[in-house]
């Protein structure tokens, strides 16, 4: 019998995959083995001739009919109700738009409005220490305009401060350092139960784990449409709130388009009925349309048991991973660093970097980038508690198994020829 790690035992898997077929809506460059679609997805094969028809066509010579001709006007509630049925959302609950970090403002902001208008005694926001940098600034920023506070703990000491003067918990499901991913469900089960809002940012989830926020009586969302759902660099993010509070407040960026009439030309700003009224200003034509085409990919997936057969995969994919870094790389000091159960864990697996100092993760990275297998490098303060990371992204649309085995392999070529030592890897560029 074949060793269960063998390179030929991957590719059994592979031939047997039924999502195989998935990868061929991807343009992925030769020789190249991606594993940073939680940074940046790839590239899907339709959008290049998709935004050429865009601007060619509508743009071009459907000029500034193509609000209503294209039906560009509605771009951000259409592509919107595409991604809702990712995340447990109905149609017409979410919408495209802005970043993720500007939607985070909008929706954070109504959350502790609402908080404020029915408990005014709770005047904290629970955040996770390491969560992603943006959401905590942009917190930082609200509370200190409501006169609130902002409090970060660890990810395990959250549900002991979840008391009666917590307004918000706000938190990324699946942590960007870590991997590790919390129960929705029951995570916003007990913020209710302390009377506090749940504000969720899908950053590492949507299209990359199945969500279900009316199952799990969420109250706010937000995520990103170039990480997983595929839509390029600077892709629009979106946004959702729940029905429950979505007429409650007006969001502080009251642009036109979330006007209830933008083309009466009125003085005073009136809401839109419904999300609509999270929209600020135009539409990002371009952008939606790039998007589009890569949240079609993951959509392409619900005639292949969708993303249930999609987590099955992630799963199958990280543990393969980790297995594999436990047998080839035992005494190179790195070591899977996150959840060692899969049910915790996103569709990520970070490798700590030894605190002896022994490794240079950074220049490590980029010698496996060299070689084509590119992940990322995510600084911490090199203590045990707070490692440097090499991060892998795992998207089962378009990985293989053998991806999964060859990459290993690079990486520990890299570390017996001991080839990251190159000074040229240790050069920094703006972008790490
Ligand atoms: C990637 C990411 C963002 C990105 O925000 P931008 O506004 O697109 O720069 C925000 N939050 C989290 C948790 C992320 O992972």
């Amino acid at each position: 019998m074949r060793h269960p790690l063998s390179r030929e035992a991957c590719a059994e898997r592979d031939a047997t995959d039924p999502l195989a077929p998935l990868r061929e809506q991807f343009a992925l460059p030769p020789g190249v083995i991606y594993l940073d679609g939680n940074s940046l997805g790839v590239l899907p094969a339709a959008t290049a001739a998709r935004v050429q028809e865009v601007i060619a066509g509508e743009w071009g010579r459907g000029l500034i009919r193509s609000w209503n001709d294209a039906g560009w006007i509605d771009l951000p509630r259409r592509v919107g109700d595409k991604i809702a049925r990712l995340v447990g959302a109905r149609p017409g609950e979410l919408v495209v738009a802005d970043s993720t970090s500007v939607n985070l403002y909008k929706v954070l902001s109504a959350a502790l409005h609402i908080a404020r208008t029915d408990s005014p005694s709770r005047r904290v926001v629970v955040s996770e220490r390491s969560n992603f940098p943006t959401d905590l600034y942009i917190a930082e920023s609200l509370v200190e305009q409501h006169g609130m506070r902002l409090e970060l703990l660890d990810i395990d000491e959250i549900p002991a401060r979840l008391r009666d003067d917590v307004a918000v918990l706000m938190l990324t499901q699946v942590n960007y350092r870590t991997g590790r991913m919390a129960d929705m469900a029951a995570v916003t089960a007990q913020a209710h139960a302390a009377g506090a809002l749940a504000l969720w940012d899908l950053a590492h989830s949507a299209g990359a784990v199945p969500v279900d926020l009316n199952g799990a009586r969420a109250d706010f969302a937000v995520g990103c449409g170039y990480k997983y759902l595929n839509g390029g660099p600077g892709a629009p993010a979106f946004c959702w709130v729940h029905a429950r509070h979505v007429e409650r407040f007006r969001q502080p960026l009251s642009g036109w388009m979330g006007h209830a009439a933008p083309f009466v030309f009125q003085p005073g700003y009136e809401p839109a009925p419904g999300i609509a009224r999270y929209l600020c200003g135009t539409p990002q034509v371009l952008g939606i349309a790039a998007l589009e085409c890569g949240v079609d990919t993951v959509l392409a997936a619900e005639a292949l048991g969708g993303m249930r057969a999609l987590r099955a995969k992630s799963v199958a994919l990280t543990e393969l991973f980790i297995e594999l870094v436990r047998e080839r790389l035992p005494g190179s000091g790195l070591h899977p660093f996150g959840p060692a159960e899969a049910a915790q864990r996103g569709s990520q697996v970070s490798l700590a970097v030894p605190a002896d100092g022994s490794l240079d993760g950074y220049a490590l990275m980029q010698a496996l980038i060299h070689r084509g297998v590119i992940g990322d490098y995510r600084a911490g303060d090199g203590s045990a508690a707070h490692p440097h990371l090499l991060r892998f992204g795992f998207t089962p649309l378009y990985l293989r198994y053998v991806d999964v085995f060859d990459a290993v392999q690079a990486l520990v070529e890299v570390l017996e020829s001991a080839a990251w030592r190159e000074p040229r890897f240790a050069r920094k560029g703006a972008v790490t």
